[in-house]
């Protein structure tokens, strides 16, 4: 089971224990009057994870009572969205309508047994009579129809002799009820039309009240899962299979909060609304919330399913924030996806001293060093950088390339300005640079030039141009109101951006980070060999939690007070926001995000290394503590080493390259020489022992070298376990994995 249970799954399994179901069966049940939303993948994945979680089924069913609006195109989409988001319903697709006779012969039964009546008022009567919350309404004169005459005019409304609105059926129940809906509900409408799968064959249509609990009986539902709007029709829900005595087990209506997201509307028929205004490309239009358009967007279905299991299943409706479900995909195709690189806005740089062409060869996964793939990258003399990685009158705390400061190219070597070429107008065009040829990146690197971070370029000649597709919210208000609240900027499109060649394939399917800027994938539908075309999927990280922030006037008094050593300084509005941001989204401590928040350059310096490898906790514990240590005698500048290193050094931690105790040693090693980590780590031997068949010798050893406090152990001085742990961890210079070293410095002293 994915998670802690919910009090949907706690019915569940009570309802499994005192066996008054012998299989649990669910249904997922949309109107297919448009495509399916985010909403409904929260649906989805609690009918089919509740059915799965239990070994039941889960029903796939077109709920088709409304045959003005319902379409064979909306079934279709239905189905992917389910298909994609992993679910099987079973070889057979439901439809309402395939139970529209079943369903008529219960209103007869209901007739027969003066439980329903035909009702001639017009619509606006058949409100009136229903009184309000505090009045009780009135019941209709031609309730009091015998049950032939209802039979017949019921016979004669199915069979198409009179016109829309002119009877309707309804449950005799209660006019004066305190639930509205019990006032005689409606169970029958005329609507002479066509219906897409039943033709013409009925003049007559069930309502979602009597159809919806009728359809789940037929199917044998145990649990009806469904979203609050509907709590007040539970009672007609039962009173419908209760006066029918069908007979248990028959299903129970279960309400949960429906899902919102801000920035974004997502009922159908407001979508429908910007699918027909235009206002979109289509349903799949990568703004939208639809299921299809987060697929052609590139989001994977995985990260929507963790986004539906983070958000849980609740009881009172709120506001999701879409930086969650942003969070979530981030969160996944970081673990997956190959880094390359892509160049938004090209500036040209020629490097002056270097001669002739060669092929880089880089990995895809720098960030998880044991997975293998690699590809060709194409270095000459000219070549393109990101036009904002260069600045002439750099602001304090600028890390890439500027006239007095050098830069790696990321995968190659690290050039320096040594010319800026200008237009008429004053706009630069190219940068005339010099490289390093003993800097190239993943040898040793003696060339003794200082960078401070390392950004991407392409090979002008190899270079391919694509067009890229920026996504921004959709509304720029968080609860939008209409079409008047759309963001004029949500969509910008990229017509020549620079990619490397090697991800310029013939219909790839396919997600990339383009490193420093955000995850892309190509585009289903516009991807062509001439215009290869890349959806951003979502940036590194959410930089519009911030933009929003910062345009947020707060009132003095207001700003976060954080209290450091027993003096508390009050904080700017950028640094509040940070602070925020490390402790909700990144999870750092707050002492942690606190001392992050204050500091630019060492968030500048933490943010820098995130992108490289996302690890916020422990590579905020190496920043906030060597880092700041080395940047207490030194300028930033003055550093040996640069974010990327530092972020490596974390993987190697994570990955169990290395112990914790080395990771110190290599860091000091990096920050007097600027080595690269994994160099350090390669020619010093210090990768971390985990191998049982090595630390288990030594063990033996020092518990022979030991008998005294073996002895004591044995006696019942379990403290001395970590005096065994300690000596393995000398012995094998702190390369030996401590977690591996307790586990078997206990086994083998519990041995005799
Ligand atoms: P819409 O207003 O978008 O048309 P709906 O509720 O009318 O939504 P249906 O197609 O009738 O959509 O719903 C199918 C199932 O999906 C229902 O059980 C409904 O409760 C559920 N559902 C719809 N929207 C959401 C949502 N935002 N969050 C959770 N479940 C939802
Ligand atoms: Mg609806």
């Amino acid at each position: 089971m994915s998670k802690k249970k919910d009090f949907l799954r706690t019915v569940v399994e009570n309802d499994l224990q005192s066996g008054k179901y012998k299989e649990i069966v669910t249904r997922f049940p949309p109107e297919p009057n448009g495509f399916p939303h985010i909403g409904h993948a929260k649906s989805i994945s609690i009918n089919f994870g509740i059915a799965r979680d239990y070994h039941g089924h889960c029903n796939l069913r077109m709920d088709d009572t409304n045959p003005t609006k319902e379409d064979t195109k909306y079934v279709a989409a239905l189905e992917n969205a389910v298909k994609w988001l992993g679910f099987d319903w079973g070889e057979d697709l439901y439809f309402t309508s395939d139970y529209f006779s079943q369903i008529h012969a219960y209103a007869i039964k209901l007739i027969k047994m003066g439980k329903a009546y035909v009702d001639s008022l017009t619509e606006e009567q058949i409100r009136e009579y229903r009184g309000t919350v505090t009045e009780a309404g009135k019941r209709s004169k031609y309730a009091n129809r015998t049950v032939e005459e209802n039979l017949d005019l019921f016979e004669r409304m199915k069979n198409g002799e009179f016109s829309d609105g002119e009877h309707v059926l309804r449950a005799k129940i209660d006019m004066s009820a305190a639930n509205m809906k019990m006032r005689d509900p409606l169970l029958y409408r005329i609507r002479n039309v066509n219906h897409f799968r039943a033709g013409n064959e009925w003049a007559i249509y069930p309502m979602y009240d009597f159809a919806h609990c009728l359809s789940d009986y037929i199917e044998g539902v145990s649990h009806s899962i469904c979203t609050l709007e509907f709590e007040n029709n539970r009672d007609i829900y039962n009173w419908v299979l209760d006066t029918l005595e069908l007979q248990p087990p028959r299903p129970y209506q279960y309400e949960f909060a429906r899902l919102n997201i801000n920035y974004t509307v997502m009922s159908k028929r407001k979508l429908l609304e910007l699918v027909e205004g235009n206002y979109v490309s289509g349903w799949d239009d990568p703004r939208l919330p639809t299921i299809a358009g987060y697929k052609r967007r590139g989001y994977t279905p995985e990260s929507i399913l963790t986004f539906c299991d983070q958000i849980g299943i609740a009881k009172a409706n709120s506001m999701v924030d879409v930086a969650q479900l942003e969070f979530c995909i981030r969160d996944d195709l970081n673990k997956k996806v190959p880094r390359v690189m892509c160049v938004l806005d090209p500036l040209k740089v020629t490097i002056e001293n270097y001669e002739g062409f060669e092929e880089i060869d880089a990995p895809y996964y720098p960030h998880d060093v044991p997975k293998d793939g690699s590809r060709k990258l194409p270095f000459s003399k000219e070549i393109f950088i990101q036009r904002d990685d260069f600045e002439e009158n750099p602001p304090k705390g600028y890390f890439r390339l500027t006239p007095n400061q050098a830069v790696r190219l990321r995968h190659a070597y690290i050039i320096s300005c040594k010319e800026i070429i200008k237009d008429e107008n004053g706009k630069i065009i190219e940068i005339k640079a010099e490289y390093y040829p003993d800097s190239k990146s993943g040898s040793a690197d003696t060339s003794g030039v200082k960078v401070k971070s390392a950004i991407q370029w392409v090979s002008a000649t190899d270079a391919k141009e694509v067009e890229i597709r920026l996504y921004d919210r959709l509304f720029k208000n968080e609860i939008p109101e209409g079409i008047e609240d759309l963001n004029p900027d949500s969509l910008k499109i990229i017509k020549n951006a620079l990619v490397e060649p090697a991800i310029v394939k013939e219909k790839p399917d396919e997600r990339f980070q383009f490193e420093r800027i955000g995850y892309f994938y190509t585009d289903p539908i516009d991807y062509s060999d001439d215009t290869p075309v890349f959806n951003q999927i979502v940036g590194l990280k959410d930089s519009w939690g911030k933009k929003t922030k910062e345009k947020k006037v707060q009132p003095k008094a207001q700003a976060k007070q954080v209290q450091i050593d027993g003096e508390v300084v009050a904080m700017s509005k950028e640094e509040e926001a940070l602070f925020d941001k490390y402790t909700k989204e990144l999870q750092l401590n707050s002492e942690v995000a606190n001392t992050l928040a204050r500091d630019k350059k060492l968030s500048d310096f933490f943010e820098e290394a995130l992108m490289e490898y996302n690890n916020p906790v422990n590579i905020a514990n190496i920043v906030t503590n060597e880092v700041a240590r080395e940047l207490k005698q030194k300028e930033l500048t003055d550093l040996k080493f640069i974010p990327q290193q530092v972020a490596q050094l974390v993987k190697m931690i994570d990955d169990e390259t290395i112990s914790t105790k080395i990771a110190k040693d290599v860091f000091e090693t990096m920050s007097k020489s600027g080595e690269e980590p994994k160099q350090i780590v390669d020619s010093r031997g210090l990768l971390q022992i985990s191998d049982p068949d090595i630390i288990a010798p030594i063990i033996e050893d020092i518990i022979v070298k030991n008998p005294d406090n073996v002895e004591k152990f044995r006696a019942g001085n379990k403290k001395l376990l970590g005096f065994f742990v300690g000596q393995v961890l000398k012995e094998t210079g702190g390369k030996a994995n401590p977690k591996v070293v307790n586990e078997l410095v206990a086994k083998k002293l519990s041995e005799k």
